[in-house]
């Protein structure tokens, strides 16, 4: 029999993603199909699996992608091919979604539907731009009024004016473009001109911003300031208030570019997100073993005659220890062996496998390692170097000068590729890298090879790889001394070489900015 098709219409809350219910994310996790608009954050997309259909019909300002009535069909049809839909909405679905349409149309096809509330712009906006929506003794109801009358529609409702007699808080969405109307009307109506307003843009998203006025000054300011869309207005006592959002964490607002391997990308990804900053994933970097290559082979077949083996990263302990038994070989052929490690997360992967490093230089850096080494290690020794390709000369020409023998040999190479090359649809979710880069704050490293993909990768799709409003943020020396070598200043260097090391340094860099603007 068919699988019975369903949709649940979520509400995807006001932008932030850690504003959308738990129970919206699990269905994302387990759908088959998202249909979503604009206003949702693209975030969600991460959250989706990889098999999902992703549908974009959202309507931006002056363009409609998508009709109403086109967009009910691509969920009637989707639902009777017995897909698992979601609908995702911004905000919730309820409020100005057209979500009752929607389930008009499902209900005409006996098609099951969920619907999963949202967190509402309405009320969540002018929230985290501190200002509350009712208050005590000041604003007893709030109300939530729509400034756009039907598709193409240009004005207001006749009666418009009778807002102007409503105590409480006045929202108004999809406002924007009738904001002089609005004004003027409401004062007709009877808001005194010194009523407090204010109008934010972009509410809980990066780049949020508010403009706060009286009500007769309002459209001035939001045009002196060139507010644009999404944007909220609030008019009434309330919009006075500045209770500034006390949950704000120390990164929220803030827009940081990662690049990296998925493992790492999705470690870093959750330690910055839980700072409150907005993450996105620039450059998916591939680690691909050379372990199984000719002089691999040989290095592996005579490991007897190796006295140390030198580790530079943590993705070379797993790749070597990965092919060691790909060669046919175990543990007991490095028993004699000592190991060299450059700092402690290569050290902590090598004790994973069972192995405690014999030498690791005080600062993480190849110079010290080179220098190190030198000074315990005689012409007698012979050294398994294996790293990345592309590895720094300075470790080896040491090394070389001391008389030292070794084999420095590529056990792996990283390569970047943008993430979701393979494109998505039309989705504006599916940013192409200059989307991605185009306003980050950030834009972080987290090793020379890293470092080398990236500019390689944005070389190859000729896109400037030099983003002149993103600082850069190197996880430690090695990766900053590759940024200088290409030609790039590191603007920020983490001082101690690990996630939290970074996250450290942009919420430190971060502050200081905050307290100097
Ligand atoms: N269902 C949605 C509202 C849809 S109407 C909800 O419950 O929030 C779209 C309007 O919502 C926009 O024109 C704007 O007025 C408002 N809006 C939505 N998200 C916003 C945001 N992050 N910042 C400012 N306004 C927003």
């Amino acid at each position: 029999m068919k699988k019975q098709g369903i949709v649940y219409l979520v509400g995807a809350g006001p932008g932030d993603p850690g504003l959308m219910t738990i129970k919206g994310r699990e269905l994302l996790a387990s759908c088959d199909a998202v249909v979503y608009d604009h206003l949702a954050s693209e975030h969600f997309l991460g959250w989706v699996p990889g098999t999902c259909r992703k549908l974009y019909v959202g309507k931006q300002a002056g363009r409609h992608s998508m009709k109403q009535e086109e967009i009910n069909e691509l969920l009637v049809t989707l639902a009777l091919s017995g897909l698992t839909v979601v609908r995702l909405k911004g905000g919730d679905p309820f409020v100005f979604g057209r979500g009752g349409e929607e389930i008009l149309a499902l209900e005409a096809h006996k098609i099951p539907y969920v619907v999963v509330p949202g967190v509402t712009s309405a009320v969540a906006v002018p929230e985290c731009a501190g200002i509350p929506v009712t208050h005590r003794a000041v604003s007893r109801s709030f109300h939530v009024i729509t400034g756009h009358m039907r598709e193409g529609g240009e004005c207001l409702p006749p009666d418009f004016e009778n807002y102007g007699s409503l105590p409480g808080t006045l929202v108004f969405l999809m406002g924007l473009g009738q904001l002089p109307a609005i004004t003027q009307r409401l004062i007709t109506g009877g808001k005194s001109p010194d009523t407090p307003a204010a109008v934010i843009e972009r509410g809980t998203l990066p780049g949020q911003r508010v403009v706060r006025a009286a009500l007769s000054r309002l459209h001035d300011a939001v045009q002196r300031e060139g507010i644009r869309t999404p944007a909220v207005i609030v008019v009434g006592e309330t919009a006075a208030y500045d209770m500034k959002c006390s949950a704000l964490r120390p990164l929220s607002g803030i827009r940081v570019g990662i690049t990296g391997t998925e493992q790492f990308a999705g470690r870093l990804t959750r330690a910055l997100e839980a700072q409150g900053a907005q993450v996105s994933w620039v450059l998916d970097m591939k680690v691909i073993s050379h372990a199984e290559s000719a002089p691999m082979k040989d290095a592996y077949k005579n490991l007897e005659q190796y006295t140390w083996i030198v580790f530079t990263s943590a993705n070379g302990v797993r790749l070597f220890f990965l092919g060691l038994r790909a060669a046919g070989r175990d543990y007991r052929s490095l028993g004699h062996v000592k190991f060299a490690v450059i700092g402690e997360g290569t050290g902590r992967e090598l004790e994973r496998y069972g192995f405690q490093e014999d030498y690791m230089p005080d600062s993480y850096c190849a110079e010290a390692l080179g220098q190190g080494l030198c000074g315990i290690l005689t012409p007698a020794d012979r050294l398994l170097i294996a790293r990345s390709k592309g590895g720094s000369p300075v470790l080896t020409r040491l090394l070389g000068q001391a008389g030292i023998l070794f084999d420095d040999i590529p056990l792996y190479e990283v390569k970047g590729s943008s993430v979701n090359d393979s494109s998505v649809n039309n989705s504006p979710a599916n940013d192409s890298p200059a989307d991605k880069t185009e306003t980050l704050d950030y834009l972080t490293f987290a090793s020379a090879s890293g470092v080398r993909a990236y500019f390689e990768r944005m070389d190859s799709i000729g896109m400037p790889s030099w983003l002149p409003d993103a600082k850069m943020v190197c996880i430690g020396d090695i990766t900053a001394r590759e940024l200088e070598r290409s030609g790039h200043k590191a603007h920020i260097t983490a001082s101690s070489y690990h996630i939290g090391g970074l996250v450290q340094a942009i919420i430190d860099h971060a502050a200081l900015s905050s307290s100097k603007s």
